[in-house]
């Protein structure tokens, strides 16, 4: 961090300012220049990001220039990673599709969406037991029997399975069935959760939240990192913009940038990002041209009689093209489909 001094602080004011900083356990070099005076601090910069150093006498600016997530930067890490999700892996040397119900409704729904992602050549199966819902009047989605039911589509497809878990107290129990745990979009900054999910040594995917800048959601990534689960996969799934065409705006340069500043696979979901089905295949494809290490994509047998999110979802028939067409563009590309 630096600390910019106002061209007319004294010598007081700026030994203050280095005095703060020994007493924080830092080290405080100070550089005099013609007309203003910048003191570099070192040390463990997550003790000075908490002292009030903008409110000190002569000080004008504090500027931060390590980023402020480590576990989950690049810096450390250079290499990236890839997530092992059961048997199927996401990382950047091969190109995963995951596919499933939004949300897991019945058994035979349920089925025959796991039937259609495996035939369309997804190696991991999406399905939600726990629904997050803007409206409490909404499917809350089947809690419990839901997990079973993935877990019956598991064993019948051999997919292994990514579900959300909404709530820190149920962690254990979704943690028990899933093989990846899902935080979504609306529990991105749920802190109590992050921490939770952080102690168990699941993968977890997790969504952007739909208005969290880049460095929040790496921070969230962190929150994870920090507790020891470093086994994190990034989803973007499209953020609020003024744009009601779509039901949120997929961020692809986003997508890029989190690539580049963290070692973690990062992946798209078209679906969710979209809200629109006849979306879905472009911006899947898009996403494997810009270099995403997987796409996420909602499937239902009748999405006209969907209990979540029917309007994006892709029947058997159409994930089947998008699942072909995905692996030809892969093949161009020079990718391995996981
Ligand atoms: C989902 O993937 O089922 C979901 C609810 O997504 P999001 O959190 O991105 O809205
Ligand atoms: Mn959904």
């Amino acid at each position: 961090m630096v600390v910019v001094m106002k061209a007319e602080a004294t010598e007081e004011d700026i030994q203050r300012v280095a005095e703060k900083v020994r007493d924080a356990g830092g080290e405080a070099f100070v550089s005099r220049g013609k007309y203003q005076t910048i003191i570099g601090l070192v040390g463990d910069t997550t003790r000075f990001t908490s002292l009030p150093l903008q409110l000190m006498p002569g000080v004008e600016n504090v500027m931060r220039i390590g980023k402020p997530y480590k576990m989950v930067a690049r810096g450390l890490h250079p290499a990236p990673t890839t997530i092992k999700v059961g048997t199927a892996a996401v990382g950047r040397d091969s190109f995963a599709l995951i596919a499933g119900p939004c949300a897991v409704e019945s058994e035979e729904q349920a089925m025959a969406a796991a039937s259609a992602a495996k035939a369309a050549g997804a190696s991991i199966l999406r399905g939600g037991a726990y629904k997050p819902r803007t409206s409490p009047y909404s499917f809350q989605g089947l809690g419990e029997r839901g997990l079973e039911i993935l877990a019956e589509c598991r064993a019948e497809t051999g997919l292994p399975i990514v579900t959300e878990v909404v709530d820190a107290s149920h962690v254990e129990h979704v943690a028990a069935v899933a093989d990846c745990l899902q935080v979504g979009t609306r529990n991105m900054q749920n802190f109590e959760l992050l921490k939770e999910v952080g102690q168990t040594h699941k993968p977890t995917m997790l969504k952007r939240g739909m208005a969290a800048t880049i460095e929040e959601w790496l921070m969230a990534a962190e929150y994870v990192a920090q507790r020891g689960n470093q086994e994190i996969i990034l989803c973007e799934r499209g953020i609020r913009t003024f744009e009601p065409a779509t039901r949120n705006t997929l961020d692809l340069s986003g997508m890029i940038v989190a690539q580049q500043e963290t070692h973690l696979p990062v992946i798209v979901d078209p679906s969710h990002a979209t809200g629109r089905k006849e979306l879905v295949a472009p911006m899947a494809r898009a996403a494997l041209a810009a270099g995403a290490d997987a796409v996420m994509i909602d499937v239902h047998p009748n999405p006209e009689d969907a209990l979540c999110d029917g309007p994006q979802a892709l029947t058997p028939d159409e994930v089947a093209v998008v699942g072909a067409e995905l692996a030809a563009l892969a093949r161009a590309l020079g990718r391995r489909m996981a």
